[in-house]
């Protein structure tokens, strides 16, 4: 795309920390890249709010922010809604379908835009979440790109099960994909969700509106490495009919351990070289409590050093106060005097974390801006997935890629985890066993490719991004 009198890129992020923190990494990137650029990236005032009070001044300077109103009260929501983190799982799909509603201020806003420059801005970039913003890049005849913030094979694997349905034509606990034969899916990597849509349910409205939306952009440029990602990405252009350009990995730059966190990071410096196991579940997921307490023994037994985000366990209110009960006895205690692990209550600075020569592993839900932190820093992955794109993102890497083994899946009443299982799995990967090393031997490749990826000159990213710019 090349129109060098109209340079104003827009960009346009579902509002929650997954989709928002890899879409300012975009606006930098894009900045950085082609300075002649204006790049402008619009959210609800409260994210908007978010962003200029955890990105680093000089590189945001370059970047000009726009918010556009969002009432999560008129939707029966919480204020708290607007950037999705902390309300429970039943009123995500609320806050989808009212994320619809920001169509008339978007358009307002591109509106303003055409006319302070003069012309209509020359590209939007939207979230596949707001694939309806289409109709607006149409009607102001701006050229319309979805930013797919997960990755290949598990955007593909996802939109394919919910527009197709597939286990509700089986009682068969393992069923292959229609459009992918080849791909089985176990019912135990559906979510709760997905397992029982039956398409009039409002997750099917939203999921399937926006998926049959998304065939109408004119392009996708998608937060993943051609090489990494062959599967992924041929089964992705199989589906769409435009291009699809991998301009990964977009990550956040690491920050200077912000303030609060030092204590962390001094833990860290403490600890042998990658000793560490990091467990994360994500900025929205967490656990439930029998399986915290399964956790914290298979951790235990493996006499594993551990650094763990930990949160109030599904069913509680994750910014609520945590509770002595939800782990085994004594454990926080045990754990500190031996100096063996610590828990940190609410947020982590989790990229210095994964960049720390002390971190040697991650126990992660397997979002896919954890996934790309722990290859891009060389990290072998303990997957523990629960939801969404999580439960393919972990199938590819431990099926295809080798970087990972999964411990556990999902986190619903039924969902079991296994104290044994856990010791097992963190002693191989922690402690040098045979699989271990092998999943250290592909990380170490990964990694590599991931870095070529944005190489100047023959880089697959650099590439990507210029097919676009
Ligand atoms: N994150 C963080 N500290 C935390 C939890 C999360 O910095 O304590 C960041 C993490 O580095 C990643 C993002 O939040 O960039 C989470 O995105 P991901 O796609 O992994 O999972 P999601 O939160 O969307 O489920």
């Amino acid at each position: 795309m090349e129109d060098s009198e109209r340079q104003h890129v827009v960009l346009f992020p579902f509002m929650a920390q997954g989709h928002i923190t890899p879409f300012v990494a975009l606006a930098e990137l894009l900045r950085r890249r082609r300075p002649t650029l204006i790049v402008t990236l619009v959210s609800t005032p409260l994210n908007i709010q978010k962003i200029k009070s955890s990105s680093s001044p000089p590189s945001l300077s370059s970047i000009r922010l726009r918010s556009i109103p969002f009432s999560p009260a008129a939707h029966g929501l919480p204020p708290e809604a607007e950037t999705a983190a902390a309300i429970p799982f039943h009123q995500i799909v609320t806050l989808l379908h009212a994320s619809r509603s920001l169509q008339p201020a978007f358009e307002q806003l591109i509106e303003d835009i055409t006319q302070e420059d003069g012309r209509p801005p020359l590209c939007i970039i939207a979230d596949n979440f707001f694939a309806w913003s289409v109709h607006v890049a149409r009607r102001f005849g701006a050229f319309h790109c979805i930013f797919f913030t997960s990755g290949a094979y598990g955007t593909t694997v996802y939109s394919s099960l919910w527009t197709h349905l597939p286990h509700r034509k089986t009682d068969s606990d393992e069923f292959p994909l229609p459009e992918f034969p080849d791909i089985i899916i176990h019912r135990s990597q559906l979510p709760k969700h997905l397992l029982m849509a039956d398409g009039t349910d409002p997750w099917s409205d939203f999921l399937q509106g926006q998926i049959s939306l998304s065939s109408e952009t004119d392009a996708v440029i998608i937060n993943t490495i051609e090489e990494v990602e062959k599967t992924g990405l041929r089964m992705l252009r199989k589906v769409l009919p435009c291009p699809v350009w991998p301009v990964g990995p977009v990550l956040s730059s690491p920050s200077s351990a912000s303030a609060g966190n030092d204590h962390i990071m001094k833990w860290l410096d403490s600890q042998p070289p990658a000793s560490v196991l990091y467990i994360s579940f994500g900025s929205q997921n967490t656990i439930a409590a029998p399986q915290m307490k399964e956790l914290a023994m298979g951790l235990e037994a493996s006499r594993t050093r551990f650094l763990w985000v930990i949160r109030p366990p599904v069913g509680f209110d994750v910014k609520g106060e945590f509770k002595a009960e939800w782990l085994p006895e004594k454990f926080e205690e045990r754990m500190r005097d031996e100096g063996t692990g610590a828990l940190v209550h609410g947020w982590a600075p989790q990229l210095e974390i994964l960049s720390h020569a002390s971190t040697g592993g991650f126990l992660s839900h397997c979002g896919w801006n954890s996934v790309l932190e722990s290859l891009s820093r060389g990290v072998p992955i303990v997957a523990w997935p629960l939801s969404g794109d999580q439960l393919y993102n972990a199938k590819i890497m431990e099926e295809e890629l080798g970087v990972c083994v999964e411990v556990a899946r999902g986190n619903m009443e039924s969902s079991k985890a296994d104290r044994v299982v856990v010791e097992k799995v963190v002693k191989e990967v922690m402690h040098g066993g045979q699989r271990g090393k092998e999943i250290r031997r592909r990380v170490e490749e990964v990694r590599v490719l991931m870095k070529e990826a944005w190489r100047d000159g023959p880089g697959s990213s650099v590439k990507g991004l210029s097919e676009l710019f």
